[in-house]
C-alpha cells in the first residue's frame, strides 16, 4: 500500500489531498502535515478590512479532514530529503512513497528597512485585526499602498485592496478627504496581464481617483513617509505589501533552485526527484515571455488536482493524465459588490494570452461562490 505525504495544509494541500482521497482505495494512506490546526482563505483577509466578512467564514479546523480518511498532523516540518522521500519533524522522522509540496510562500516584511514598523502588512492573516481596527471609522487621511518587493501572491490584489478602500471610504463618507495612492517597483501595473490589461487597469483606477506610481523601489520606511532612493512619499496609512521567499525548510531542502523555490516541470508539477511533487506559492514556473506563473490559490488548486489525479495513476498503474495546460483564472475585485475576472492562458508562447471581463455584479457573486463550493469540497460545509 502507497504512502503520501503532503507537506502544508493550505490552498495546494487540501486541494491535493482531498482530490487524492476521492481517486484512490481508502487502504493507501495520505498523510497532511502542517503546523497550524486550521486553512484560511487569502482573499478573506481584503474582506476583513472593508466589513464584507471576518476570516473566521473562511477558516476552517485541517481536523475536519481526518472525517475522509486523510489523517492529519499538526507539527513543525524542520527538514525535506526528497531523494529519500523523507521528512523530519516536531514529532519525528517520516516516509514516504510520494511526498508533495505545497508549503507556500512567507511575507518578509524584515527585508525592508522600517516597513514591518510602519506599514501594516495584511498579506500575513496575523496583521488583518490591526489594519481593520484603523479602518473602521477612519477619519481620512493619505493612504499609500506600496508593493514593497516581489514575489508576492495575488498580484492583482494590492489593486483590490485600493479600490475596495475606495469604495469603503466613499461609505465612510471620507473619500474628498483622502488620497490612495498604490506604488510598484515594476514598469507597468500587472505584469502578467501584459500592457494591455496593466491599461486597462490603469483607466479603472483612474476612473475612481486612484493614484498610482510604477518602478517605485521601497529602499526603506520611516515614520509617515516611504524613501523611494530617488524621491520620498508621505503616508498617513501604509499597507505594505512585502518580497515573500520560500519558508526556510524549502530553501534548505535539495528542491531548492535558484532564490530556494522549487523549480518543477509545467504540466506534471514534479520536481528533479521522481514521485515528489511541489505545487502553488513554493514554486517558481517560468513562462515563454520570462515573467513567473502568477502565485494564487486558483493556481495552486489546479496544481493539486492535476498532482492528485497523477499519483492516482501512478498507484494503480494507468497512463498519465494530461499535463496542465496553464489555464487560469481570478476575480479581481472592484468594489464591495463587483468583480472583474481576469483569464490567462499561461502557457501560451511567445505570450501569455490574458483577457479580461469587464466589471459586473455577477463576477463578485462567482468569486463568493468560488469560496463556498471549494470550501464545501474540501471541508464539507
Ligand atoms: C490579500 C490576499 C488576497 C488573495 N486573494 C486571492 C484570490 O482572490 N484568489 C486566489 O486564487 N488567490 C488569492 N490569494 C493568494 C492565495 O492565498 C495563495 O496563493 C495560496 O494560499 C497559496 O497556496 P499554497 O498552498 O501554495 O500556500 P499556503 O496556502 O500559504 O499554504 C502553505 C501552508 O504550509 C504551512 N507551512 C509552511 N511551512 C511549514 C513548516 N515548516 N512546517 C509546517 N507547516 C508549514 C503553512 O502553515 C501553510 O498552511 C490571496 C492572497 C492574499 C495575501
Amino acid at each position: 500500500m502507497a504512502r503520501i505525504i503532503v507537506l502544508g495544509g493550505g490552498f495546494g494541500g487540501v486541494s491535493a489531498a482531498t482530490e487524492l482521497r476521492r481517486r484512490i482505495a481508502a487502504d493507501h494512506e495520505i498523510l497532511l502535515l502542517d503546523r497550524s490546526d486550521t486553512f484560511l482563505m487569502g482573499l478573506r483577509k481584503l474582506w476583513a478590512l472593508v466589513g464584507m466578512g471576518d476570516l473566521d467564514g473562511g477558516r476552517r479546523f485541517l481536523a475536519a479532514l481526518e472525517t475522509q480518511g486523510i489523517q492529519r498532523l499538526q507539527t513543525e516540518i524542520r527538514s525535506i530529503d526528497a531523494a529519500e522521500r523523507r521528512v523530519v519533524t516536531n514529532e519525528g522522522a517520516l516516509g514516504a512513497d510520494f511526498l508533495i509540496v505545497a508549503l507556500g510562500a512567507e511575507s518578509r516584511p524584515d527585508l525592508v528597512p522600517g516597513l514591518a514598523e510602519h506599514g501594516h502588512n495584511v498579506w500575513d492573516a496575523a496583521g488583518v485585526p490591526a489594519l481593520q481596527a484603523r479602518l473602521v471609522d477612519f477619519p481620512g487621511g493619505d493612504v499609500v499602498i506600496a508593493i514593497a518587493g516581489m514575489p508576492y501572491p495575488c498580484p492583482p490584489a494590492p489593486f483590490e485592496c485600493a479600490m475596495l478602500l475606495d469604495d469603503h471610504f466613499r461609505r465612510l463618507g471620507v473619500r474628498d478627504v483622502s488620497s490612495i495612492t498604490v506604488t510598484t517597483p515594476k514598469p507597468i501595473l500587472l505584469p502578467n496581464a501584459g500592457a494591455d490589461g496593466s491599461r486597462w487597469l490603469a483607466e479603472r483606477l483612474d476612473e475612481r481617483g486612484i493614484r498610482y506610481e510604477t518602478g517605485r523601489e521601497v529602499r526603506g520606511v520611516e515614520e509617515g513617509h516611504i524613501d523611494f532612493g530617488d524621491s520620498v512619499l508621505g503616508f498617513d496609512l501604509l499597507v505594505g505589501v512585502p518580497a515573500h521567499r520560500p519558508p526556510e525548510v524549502v530553501a534548505d531542502c535539495d528542491l531548492a533552485g535558484p532564490g530556494g523555490w522549487i523549480h518543477v516541470d509545467p504540466g506534471t508539477f514534479e520536481t528533479h526527484v521522481a514521485d515528489v511533487f511541489a505545487i502553488g506559492d513554493v514554486t517558481k514556473i517560468t513562462l515563454a515571455n520570462g515573467l513567473p506563473l502568477p502565485k494564487a490559490g486558483v493556481m495552486a488548486d489546479l496544481a493539486g488536482q492535476r498532482v492528485a489525479a497523477a499519483v492516482a495513476a501512478r498507484i494503480s498503474g494507468e497512463s498519465s493524465p494530461a499535463p496542465f495546460d496553464g489555464q487560469g483564472y481570478c476575480f479581481l475585485e472592484m468594489s464591495t459588490s463587483t468583480a472583474a475576472k481576469i483569464q490567462g492562458e499561461f502557457y501560451r508562447a511567445p505570450e501569455p494570452l490574458v483577457r479580461i471581463a469587464p466589471e459586473s455584479p455577477d463576477h463578485a457573486t462567482a468569486k463568493h461562490r468560488f469560496e463556498a463550493e471549494r470550501l464545501d469540497v474540501w471541508f464539507g460545509s
